[in-house]
């Protein structure tokens, strides 16, 4: 971005640029999650959560893509140390450890609930200020919502299965 277009933004850039680094780490972290839980799963309705997690997979990569672009068209640099996402990250990282559906699940769920709380709060940040950055921030928060939902309804399922066996 120009000089001009970085003047008639309404906030600070380098504070801006610290929150989306932040949430470009949640995202790496959240992609990985997800990805390596697709791989372990084990337990009732396995192939829907195996199917469900590797499409969340997806969608956190192209939330750390749609952010890193952001964060070069403003000047600054995608954080270049993966070591740094455990520091930079805002919602942390929960290894799958235990390869149990209902278990993997329910820790995702968790990590949604916090991305939905932190891109509440960065879309309220943004809002009036950066258009184009609150338009990213906006469509990356309707994905979390609907991932919590996907989630959400993935133990609902699970738990008429168990009620019905
Ligand atoms: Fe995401
Ligand atoms: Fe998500
Ligand atoms: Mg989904």
């Amino acid at each position: 971005m120009g000089k001009r277009g970085i003047e008639i933004l309404g906030l600070d850039v380098n504070e801006l640029l610290t929150e989306l680094n932040k949430a470009f780490a949640d995202e790496w972290l959240a992609h990985y999650m997800y990805w390596l839980g697709a791989k372990v799963a084990m337990g009732p309705m396995k192939g829907e959560v195996i199917t469900e997690l590797t499409e969340h997979a997806a969608d956190e990569l192209r939330h750390a893509e749609m952010l890193a672009d952001r964060i070069v068209e403003l000047g600054g640099i995608p954080v270049v140390e993966p070591k740094l996402w455990y520091e930079m990250t805002n919602c942390g990282y929960d290894a799958p450890s235990d390869p149990f559906v209902r278990k993997l699940v329910e820790q995702n769920i968790e990590a949604e609930r916090c991305a939905i709380d932190v891109y509440d709060k960065l879309v309220k940040m943004v809002e009036g200020k950066d258009r184009k950055t609150f338009n990213i921030l906006q469509e990356i928060l309707e994905d979390e919502i609907e991932h919590e939902d996907d989630l959400e309804a993935l133990i609902e399922d699970m738990d008429l299965l168990k009620k019905n066996q």
